[in-house]
């Protein structure tokens, strides 16, 4: 069973994925794979280091992502160039992860912060859950959780697809507009599902 995980900024993705690997799922984090791919020796730090030159590598051999960041804050191509090197990278790394996985017979999460609707069919998914909380909601929780600054919580907010939007790429939604006790209930829902989405599965293989 392979599915996908999605949510605004501080929609609450993160809590949701750890609570789905506490009861057993293995979860392919991108962000953290996107991090990985631009390490020495991951599979994009060459050609990054390529197309950008020596500037952006560090005193300690590794990417200095913040002369990176620089870079493609004002050039856009230099952003599509940056992206058309990592994403296909990003997306072999996960894709291999999540083959591992499954021949195992795990249920895999994929935890896809930029889902959107061409990612079913790419990855294959058996499912896509999104994790939503009112923007209002979110902003507080990166404010007061995460250190950021309300003007770029709001910023990063109104950058993404909207929640309609999103919501209407789901098969099962997790409501995280409440307090943490009632986001456990909504993960008890959702693992339920998950479990049911298995077992159907099996008996479709079996048959
Ligand atoms: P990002 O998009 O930045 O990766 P995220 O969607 O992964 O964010 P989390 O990091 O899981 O979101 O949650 C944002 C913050 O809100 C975290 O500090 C988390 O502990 C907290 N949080 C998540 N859900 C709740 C909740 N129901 N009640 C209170 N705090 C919550």
């Amino acid at each position: 069973m392979l599915i996908g995980l999605t949510g605004g900024i501080g929609s609450g993705k993160t809590t949701v994925s750890s609570e789905l690997a506490a009861r057993g799922a293995v979860v392919v984090d991108a962000d953290l794979i996107a991090r990985q791919v631009v390490e020495p020796g991951g599979r994009a730090f060459d050609a990054v280091v390529e197309r950008f030159g020596q500037g952006v590598v560090a005193p300690d051999g590794g990417l200095d992502r913040g002369a990176v960041a620089k870079i493609v804050f004002s050039d856009e191509d230099a952003r599509a160039s940056l992206n058309a090197i990592t994403h296909p990278a990003i997306r072999q790394v996960m894709a291999e992860q999540a083959a591992q996985a499954l021949g195992r017979g795990d249920t895999v999460v994929l935890d896809i912060p930029l889902l959107d609707s061409s990612a079913r069919a790419r990855f294959g998914l058996d499912a896509v859950v999104v994790v939503d909380a009112p923007v209002e909601v979110a902003v507080a929780r990166l404010v007061g959780q995460r250190g950021f600054d309300e003007a770029d919580a709001r910023a990063r907010v109104a950058a993404q697809i909207t929640r309609q939007e999103r919501c209407s790429l789901a098969d099962f939604v997790v409501d995280n507009g409440g307090n943490r006790e009632q986001l456990g209930e909504e993960i008890d829902r959702l693992w339920s599902w998950i479990v049911g989405l298995v077992s159907q599965k099996g008996d479709r293989g079996s048959v």
